[in-house]
Formats: C-alpha cells, structure tokens, sequence
C-alpha cells in the first residue's frame, strides 16, 4: 500500500471508531447497566448503591441492577470492575477501601489510579460505634475499662481487610491500646445479623446501616466517629466528645467505570450522577441514615481522581506504619 493510500484507509478507520463512539454515547444505555458492590447485601454500600442506582435508573431510563461480589475486605469486588468491558454497562460503587486495599494487600489484581475511570464522588458516611443489645458496658465510659479487662474475650465484627469496618476497628484499637478477636465476614450486613444475633459483640459501622438499629434500641450505641454530631443520632456523642480526641473517620465513596469506557459515556454518567444526587427520594432517605449526597462540583472525575490520589497520600503512611498486611 503506498503512504497515501494507508493515511487514507487509516483516517477512514479513525473516522469510523469516532463515529462509533459518537453513536454508542448517544444510544447509550440501551440495556440493563450493572454496578459492582464488592460487599454483601443489606450492608451500608448496599443500601447506598441501591437507593443511587434507582436514581439513576430514572434519569438513564434503563433498569441498574446491583450485584454484590463480597470478599477480601471488598478487592474481590473491586478486580471484577477492573477487568470488566468498558463499555459503561458494567459499574463499582466503592468507598474509602479503594484507598486503603493498596497498602493492606501486597498483591492486588489491579492498580486503583491505573484501572478506573473514575466518574464522581456519591457520599460521606458517618460511622458508629455499636455492640449487641446485652453486651455489659452501658456507656462509653464504661466500656474501655471493660475492653481493656476482657480483650482476650471480646469479638469485633468487620468486613475483611479494608472495609471501613476494619479502618475504623484498627483506628479504635490503636486509639485505647487494646485488641480484640475480629471476626470478618463478605459485609457489614450479614455481621449486623450477627450483632443482632448475639454471636458477636462489637463493630464499628457506617450510620447508612446502624441508624434504624440503633434508633429501635436493637443494638447499644457509644458514639459516632464524626467530629460533629449526626443530625439523624442527635442524642448520640462524639467519640472526640467523651475523650477520644481527634478519633475521625467518615467513608467516602465513589463511582467508577473500568478505565477505557468511552469519554462520551463517562459524560453521560457524570451527567446522571449529579442528577441522580439531588432526587429527592435519595436525599431523604439519605438523611434520615445520616448522611448525604455530595455537592455537584464533587460528583466529577477530576474530584473523585483528585480525591482518591489525596486518600492514598494521607494512608499509605499511616498503614505501613502500623504493618497491617492480609497475606
Ligand atoms: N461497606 C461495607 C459493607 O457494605 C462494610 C465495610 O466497609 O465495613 O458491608
């Protein structure tokens, strides 16, 4: 073929893929789109998911399917996105785990800054302290002394390493210099069964799915992990404000497509999302769990990206230190 005849058959092919993308993003969706929660059902990324995916739902006029693939703290979840088509049908919602996996885990199946298109930042989540409904301590202040005395009995439930459940579990330990037995499960959801259950006594747990328990006294409560009190647990302290100082955590999550959807398609997406964020059903029902939906400039690629790389930076220090590793 001579140089002409390949720039002419080449720029043809480009033309060709450019309108193709151009065809996808305009017909896009024109099925079910499913998002990747990599924790059980009934648990806090669960719920969130679901509630957002109806939203957007909505707006993309396509059913959003969830599908829950729990395990290792949430990566095995987090591998499927990765390697999923790019093609926007396939979706992860994930949260703050998505910083922190990359130093628990020495081997990953994927590079959280390399295999993700990122779309928006969905939620900051408060997190609760809570044990089983009989457990002994009936206030915070009762509860160190009792911890410290018995560590060699009290079980913690998390949701494997990484899970928000596990930060906060490890944050809390290290905060009164004492360790329990943890017992991790796919989610928080099957361990808040678990808590409900009797079989275990404590976890630390995102208001999204302690809220409702804690308001019909089916679990005990001894504080939220903000540095503010939560509107929807008003009567609920602060951990900072019964003497943990500075104890912080809140979840934040994200949406993501596999890396190499089409831009047309991940500006859909973000266009939707922010839709989606404002409904009014999502952000009542958000409330009344104690959190909300992030403002618009937040729900964008650049602010999730920028978000993500600030999250790796603030623990990648703090988890070497502590030499917490899953294999
Ligand atoms: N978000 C997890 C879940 O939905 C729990 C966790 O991260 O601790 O089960």
């Amino acid at each position: 073929m001579s140089g002409q005849a390949f720039r002419v058959v080449a720029g043809a092919v480009a033309c060709a893929a450019a309108l193709a993308t151009s065809a996808q993003a305009q017909t896009f969706p024109t099925r079910t789109v499913t998002v990747v929660v990599p924790f059980a059902a009934g648990g806090p990324t669960d719920t969130l998911a679901r509630s957002l995916a109806q939203a957007m739902g909505t707006q993309l006029k396509q059913t959003v399917v969830i599908e829950n693939v729990g395990g290792a703290g949430g990566t095995i979840g987090v591998a499927r996105i990765a390697k999923a088509s790019h093609d926007g049908y396939n979706l992860l919602l994930h949260h703050i785990g998505m910083s922190t996996a990359p130093f628990l885990y020495r081997t990953l199946p994927f590079k959280v800054t390399e295999d993700f298109a990122p779309i928006g930042l969905v939620a900051d989540v408060p997190m609760t302290l809570i044990a089983r409904s009989n457990f002994p301590p009936a206030s915070f202040k009762e509860l160190l002394p009792y911890l410290k005395a018995n560590k060699d009995k009290v079980t913690y439930a998390n949701a494997g390493l990484g899970a928000a459940s596990h930060l906060c579990g490890m944050l809390f330990m290290s905060a009164i210099q004492a360790e329990f037995i943890t017992v991790p499960y796919k989610g928080t959801g099957p361990a808040m069964n678990d808590l409900l259950g009797g079989q275990v006594d404590l976890m630390c747990d995102q208001t999204t799915n302690t809220t409702n328990q804690i308001k019909s006294g089916k679990v005990k409560v001894y504080g939220v992990t903000t540095k503010a009190r939560v509107p929807a647990l008003k009567d609920v302290p602060t951990l900072d404000e019964q003497g943990l100082k500075s104890f912080e955590v809140e979840v934040w999550h994200g949406l993501y497509a596999p890396k190499g959807t089409p831009q047309p398609v991940i500006d859909t997406l973000v266009r939707v999302l922010q839709i989606a964020l404002t409904d009014p059903k999502l952000k009542t029902l958000l409330a009344d769990l104690g959190t909300e939906p992030v403002a618009q400039n937040r729900a964008t690629p650049a602010a999730l990206a920028s978000h993500l790389k600030a999250e790796l930076e603030k623990w990648g220090p703090l988890i070497k230190a502590a030499g917490v590793y899953a294999d």
